[in-house]
C-alpha cells in the first residue's frame, strides 16, 4: 500500500466536499476579549472573535488568572503523576468539593477534559452493569456516542428532545434490566434546550438512571450557575451531572457529580480516569476560583448580561432579515445550508470585516444544515454587534445567501 497516497486522497475528499478544516491562527489578548490577533502567513491583524466557547470571558477573569499564578508559584507546573500515584494535589480535592456543592451531590470527580469525563463514565457504567441498556438522544455529542460505543452494551436512540419516543423505547424493554438515559441540557449547534423534567419523569417511571451533559450550561444557567437542571429545579433528580471547566468557567478540565457510591465506582474502575496524569494544580486552582465566583454575585451579573447580549444580537439579526435559527439559549446560529458557501461567508467576514466566526460543517452538523454559529458574550459591545450585523448584510448580499422568510 502507498500510505502517503492514501492519506493525501482522504484529505482531497474533504476538500472536494468543501469541508476541509482550516484553523484560524489566533493570539488571544488577556484583558481585551473578544479581541484577538489573527496570524495569516506573514501578516497579523486585530479581529473580533464571535465563536468562542469562553462564553462568559472567564478565560481572562483577573481573579482566575491570579489564582492560576498563585497555584503555579506554590505547586509548580505539572501534577507529577496520576491521581493514584502522587498526582492528587490539594487543589483537586478542593475543586471536587466545590463542584459537589455546586450541584448538590454527595461528591464529584475531575477528569482531564469534558470529553474524557463522558467517554470514561459511560463506557465504564455501560460495560460493567450486566445487561445494561443505554438510551441516547439522537443529537448527543460525539464524546457520549464514543462512550456508549466503548461500553459495547445495548443502546437505543430516542428522537431528539422527545420524552414520548424515549418512553416508547423504555416500555419495550425488560423492566428488570439496568438502564441509563443519556442527554444534554443545551444543544450547542441549534441552541435548543432539553425538557429535563419530562425526561426525568419518564426515566423514573421505568427505574432508569439519568446522565445529563451540562457542558454548555454550567456557569451560565441557574441561580448559582449549576446549569439548566438547577434553573428548572430538577437537579436533585438526576443520577449523574457532567460538566466542563473549559467553556463557561474559562479554564480546562471536565467532571461528573453524583452519589458517593457511583462516583467511587467510576474513580475505581474508569480507565480514562485512572491511567492519565492529573490536571496541573494551577489549572485546578483557577477553575476553583472561577466556579466559586460564578456561584455568587459576579456570576449573576455575567449571566444576566450574557442572556441580554444574545437576545440583542438575535433581535437585530431578525430585523435585518438574516436567517437566525430559533434558539432559546445563548447560542445564535445562522443557517447557510451549503458547506462551500458557509466557508466563503466565514472567509469574507474575516478578510473584509475583521470578524472571526468558524464555519460549522458535517460531521459536527448534518449535511445541508451547514451554519455560522455565533456566541455573543458579556464582553461583546453594542458596537461589536452593530458591526457584525452590517457585515453579515454585506456578505449575504455578495454571496446571494438565503434571507429569512
Ligand atoms: C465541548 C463538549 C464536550 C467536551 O468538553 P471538553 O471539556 O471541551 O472536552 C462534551 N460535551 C459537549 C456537548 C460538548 O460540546
Amino acid at each position: 500500500m502507498d500510505y502517503e497516497r492514501f492519506f493525501a486522497d482522504k484529505i482531497a475528499e474533504l476538500k472536494a466536499e468543501g469541508r476541509y478544516r482550516v484553523f484560524a491562527d489566533l493570539e488571544r489578548k488577556a484583558g481585551r476579549f473578544p479581541e484577538a490577533l489573527s496570524h495569516q502567513g506573514e501578516g497579523v491583524k486585530d479581529v473580533t472573535v464571535w465563536c468562542s466557547n469562553d462564553y462568559l470571558g472567564n478565560g481572562q477573569n483577573p481573579a482566575v488568572l491570579a489564582a492560576m499564578r498563585d497555584g503555579m508559584d506554590k505547586c509548580g507546573a505539572g501534577a507529577g503523576g496520576t491521581r493514584n500515584i502522587s498526582g492528587t494535589n490539594h487543589y483537586h480535592v478542593l475543586l471536587e468539593r466545590e463542584l459537589a456543592d455546586l450541584h448538590g451531590t454527595e461528591t464529584a470527580l475531575l477528569f482531564t477534559s469534558g470529553y474524557v469525563a463522558n467517554i470514561t463514565t459511560l463506557a465504564t457504567l455501560g460495560a460493567m452493569m450486566p445487561g445494561c441498556i443505554l438510551y441516547s438522544d439522537a443529537l448527543n455529542h460525539n464524546s457520549m456516542i464514543e462512550g456508549i460505543r466503548h461500553s459495547r452494551t445495548d443502546k437505543r436512540i430516542f428522537k431528539h428532545n422527545d420524552p414520548a419516543d424515549l418512553e416508547r423505547l423504555l416500555a419495550a424493554d425488560d423492566p428488570d434490566l439496568p438502564k441509563m438515559v443519556i442527554f444534554e441540557s443545551v444543544y450547542s449547534m441549534d441552541g435548543d434546550i432539553a425538557p429535563i423534567e419530562e425526561i426525568v419523569e419518564v426515566s423514573e417511571r421505568y427505574n432508569a438512571m439519568t446522565f445529563i451533559d451540562e457542558v454548555h450550561a454550567v456557569g451560565m444557567y441557574g441561580p448559582r450557575g449549576a446549569g439548566v437542571a438547577e434553573r428548572d429545579g430538577v437537579m436533585d433528580r438526576l443520577t449523574v451531572i457532567q460538566g466542563t471547566l473549559a467553556k463557561g468557567f474559562g479554564v480546562v478540565g471536565g467532571y461528573i457529580a453524583g452519589s458517593s457510591n457511583l462516583i467511587d465506582f467510576v474513580r475505581s474502575y474508569g480507565q480514562g480516569f485512572i491511567f492519565t496524569t492529573a490536571l496541573p494544580p494551577a489549572i485546578a486552582a483557577g477553575a476553583l476560583t472561577s466556579v466559586r465566583l460564578m456561584k455568587g454575585e459576579q456570576g449573576v451579573k455575567l449571566r444576566e448580561r450574557h442572556q441580554e447580549r444574545a437576545q440583542t444580537l438575535m433581535t437585530k439579526l431578525l430585523d435585518a432579515g438574516i436567517p437566525v435559527m430559533p434558539s432559546v439559549s445563548h447560542i445564535v446560529p445562522i443557517m447557510v445550508g451549503d458547506p462551500v458557501l458557509c466557508k466563503q461567508a466565514s472567509d469574507e467576514l474575516m478578510a473584509k470585516h475583521d470578524i472571526y466566526v468558524q464555519p460549522i460543517n458535517y460531521p459536527t452538523v448534518a449535511r445541508g444544515t451547514e451554519r455560522l454559529r455565533f456566541t455573543p458574550t458579556p464582553m461583546h459591545s453594542d458596537e461589536d454587534i452593530d458591526k457584525l450585523v452590517d457585515a453579515l448584510q454585506s456578505v449575504w448580499e455578495n454571496l446571494s445567501l438565503k434571507r429569512a422568510a
